[in-house]
């Protein structure tokens, strides 16, 4: 099908697309790399009347750690991040050779998947899980969304018509930090029927001082594993605790059923997934971030 008619805005800076979505308000969309919003007009499950293009906004460009911060610009491709990522970050390199295939990790940009909100998606649990946020700018002033504060449903945040989400932050783990990722899909490159990430650091004494498990694939959002980290922040990881941990985590998602896997099959192997990257996370603490 080919997309219902729409006019497009070819934005020259973040300034000037901030002012076409003040323009045309709930009428309007940002295109970025197109991946998701393409498919998504041509089906027609999207028909806003304006496309407000940023790509060739250079303000919306960059991608820079500093200080343990990791700051992706909105035009910063989902490419972009894995080039960094096989030195910066093991954990994010791992996580996006799960996403999609390399031809549209090379259009499709970091930002544009955190906004996009898919819940079987990668990236947005990885923000969670890293502790992250997404800076943003409308007409008049800018405000951070923390990642809790982020994603409300499936395809839903809380960034409202006419804001442009300029940039994403994500805390790299502390240093010594271990880290574990897996999903579960049918083929390689699909979405996630079932994803977790684990991040866990150790004070001197061996319990565990950090602890964060993001879960995807699980429901309507990406959800932080918050009943798993409780069962071990300050603890000594003993491999009973880290079942106990992963079970509790788990325990606590209410997962949809659908065409691909019932809710009971993704309950099981988010335990499963949680107790693999947490075992993982364990075996990496004192080696790499
Ligand atoms: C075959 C296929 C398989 C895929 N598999 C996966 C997968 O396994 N895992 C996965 O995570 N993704 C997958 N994707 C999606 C892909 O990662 C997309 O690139 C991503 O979801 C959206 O990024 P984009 O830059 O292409 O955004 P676009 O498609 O341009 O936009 C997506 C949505 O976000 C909004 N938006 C984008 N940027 C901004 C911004 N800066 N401010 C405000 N709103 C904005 C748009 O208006 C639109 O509503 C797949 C896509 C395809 C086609």
């Amino acid at each position: 099908m080919k997309p219902p008619a729409f006019e497009y805005v070819a934005a020259s800076s973040a300034a000037d697309a901030v002012e076409a979505l003040r323009r045309y308000g709930d009428e309007a969309k940002i295109l970025a790399g197109g991946q998701s919003l393409m498919p998504m007009l041509a089906l027609r499950l999207a028909r806003p009347s304006a496309l407000v293009d940023i790509n060739r906004c250079d303000d919306l460009e960059g991608l820079a750690e500093s200080g343990g911060v990791l700051t992706v610009g909105a035009l910063a491709r989902q490419r972009d991040l894995e080039r960094w990522a096989r030195t910066g970050s093991p954990l994010l390199s791992e996580a996006l050779g799960w996403v999609a295939h390399a031809p549209i990790r090379n259009r499709g940009t970091v930002v544009g998947s955190l906004v996009h909100a898919d819940p079987a998606s990668e990236l947005p649990a990885l923000l969670l899980c890293l502790d992250g946020s997404v800076l943003v700018r409308r007409k008049g002033g800018e405000r951070v969304i923390p990642a809790d504060k982020l994603y409300l449903a499936p395809l839903t945040t809380s960034l409202e018509s006419d804001e442009l989400a300029t940039s994403a932050r994500f805390q790299l783990p502390p240093e010594g930090a271990g880290w574990g990722f897996a999903e579960v899909a049918r083929r390689h490159g699909d979405f996630a029927l079932v994803g977790c990430a684990a991040v866990l650091a150790l004070d001197s004494a061996g319990a565990v001082s950090h602890a964060r498990l993001g879960f995807f694939g699980v429901g309507g959002t990406p959800v932080r594993g918050a009943p798993g980290e409780a069962a071990l922040m300050g603890r000594e990881p003993t491999p009973a605790r880290v079942v106990e941990a992963a079970k509790a985590a788990a325990a606590a998602l209410s997962p949809d059923g659908d065409l691909h896997a019932s809710a009971d099959y993704r309950k099981k192997v988010a335990a499963t997934l949680a107790e693999r990257v947490l075992v993982a996370a364990l075996s990496r603490c004192g080696k790499s971030r």
